[in-house]
């Protein structure tokens, strides 16, 4: 997911704020950043496949994947969208109150909500695979997604505000949806008109 569009959040780039962490800094020693492939890139149109190895070639794709994430100057990055047809995201997100999350889930599963929490939020989303694009999109505000880590340990990973936006945003990349796919046809295509007259800041796939 791209970074923030709007400033209602400005406390979360303060940075002379200590700033609490949940999660992990990954080792920026190992990884290499990959091109981000972009809408219409058959690989983000459809669910990718369950990961059954927990290897070190997972290991690496999820170092890549940080590596390409931090690049592009994303705050969360699913694995099809460096090509990969794996069920995998990264993240590096904050939350409403200003909290950073880091981590990786490998076969996200989003919760159903409890009917009571259904509150729904309507900022600014963006997406890494749709570049320079921002439309509103009404989601939950809190979300909770299990999965496994790396190793192959089940794990869960809740969050509010915009980090909930995030956990939402990237299993649904894994499942072939795109963020301007929940859009109304008439906010879809204004998307892809700034996409089109924009210039992503990073490396993309061209498509075919
Ligand atoms: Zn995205």
């Amino acid at each position: 997911m791209a970074d923030e569009h709007d400033h209602e959040h400005d406390h979360e780039h303060d940075e002379t704020q200590v700033q609490k962490v949940v999660g992990q800094e990954p080792d920026l020693s190992r990884g290499t950043a990959r091109p981000i492939t972009v809408v219409g890139n058959p690989v983000l149109h459809r669910e990718t496949k369950t990961v059954t190895e927990f290897d070190a070639g997972l290991s690496a794709l999820i170092d890549d994947m940080f590596q390409s994430m931090y690049a592009a100057e994303g705050v969360g990055l699913a694995a099809n969208q460096i090509g990969v047809d794996l069920k995998v995201f990264v993240y590096d997100c904050p939350d409403d109150e200003g909290v950073r999350h880091i981590g990786h889930v490998v076969n996200p599963v989003l919760e159903d909500l409890p009917a009571g929490r259904r509150t729904l939020d309507d900022s600014q989303e963006g997406c890494l695979s749709v570049p320079t694009a921002y439309q509103e999109l009404a989601r939950p505000d809190h979300a909770a997604v299990t999965g496994q880590d790396k190793d192959g340990n089940p794990i869960r990973v809740e969050g509010s505000g915009f980090f909930a936006r995030c956990l939402q945003h990237e299993t649904d990349h894994l499942y072939g949806y795109l963020y301007i796919d929940r859009l109304s046809k008439r906010d879809r295509k204004d998307a892809l008109r700034q996409m089109a007259e924009g210039t992503p800041k990073y490396a993309t796939v061209p498509n075919d």
